[in-house]
């Protein structure tokens, strides 16, 4: 699993940071809002944890542009504001949760768990939809207004990823992490492999939908 940690308080973003890697978490902690943001945008993150009083770039504007990119990460704001307002106004812009500070860490893992817990159940049932392209996650199929088609486990892990992040470059690091493990072996050539075999059953779907190469990088859905 991996947490993006976003919270300028140097001390609290290393307790934070050693706790969630005890937990067998792996984090990047960014200690300004620009960086939290471009680093939330790479879409790579299972969690994000998100302060609301930050330098360059407040939380809430952090949380608006990654919703605004389509960045469906979940985020729990780490909030020093006790305000209900506050609090709302986190909800509405997109936030999944939120912890009020001083919060316990074990109250923070709980929390955790149960998002991403939430999100796990969503994956299992739900679908996801771009362009006119549907995947359904828990049949494997693909589909179109009129047409359909079956694909298989890695191709539907690899296109949940493009579609959960249109319009972003995912790279080919990235997929090998999120779906062979970083444990893996597995090669730039496999990737390329199905890519070219979900690229066949995009087209025969007959949206406008295209996965495009992003030379040295990566893919993108657009
Ligand atoms: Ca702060």
């Amino acid at each position: 699993m991996n947490v993006l940690l976003i919270e300028d308080e140097v001390n609290l973003s290393e307790a934070l940071c050693h706790l969630l890697k005890k937990e067998n978490y792996s984090v990047d902690a960014a200690f300004d809002g620009q960086d939290g943001l471009e680093k939330g945008l790479s879409g790579r993150y299972d969690i994000i944890l998100l302060d609301i009083m930050l330098p360059k770039k407040n939380g809430y504007d952090v949380l608006k542009e990654l919703r605004e990119a389509k960045v469906s990460t979940p985020v729990i704001l780490l909030t020093a504001k006790n305000q209900i307002s506050d609090k709302i106004k986190g909800l509405d812009l997109g936030a999944d949760d939120y912890v009020s500070k001083p919060f316990s860490a074990s109250e923070l893992m709980a929390r955790m768990r149960a998002l991403l817990r939430r999100k796990t159940d969503k994956l299992a049932t739900n679908e996801l939809e771009y362009g006119g392209l549907t995947l359904n996650l828990s049949s494997y199929e693909l589909s179109s207004k009129d047409k359909k088609i079956k694909i298989t486990l890695k191709e539907g892990q690899i296109l949940e990823l493009l579609m959960a992040n249109p319009n972003h470059v995912i790279t080919k690091d990235d997929l090998i992490i999120k779906i062979w493990g970083y444990e893996s072996d597995a090669e730039y050539n496999n990737i390329e492999v199905y890519i070219s075999f979900l690229r066949k059953k995009i087209e025969y779907l007959k949206t406008s939908v295209v996965i495009e190469t992003v030379r040295g990088l990566g893919y993108k859905l657009v």
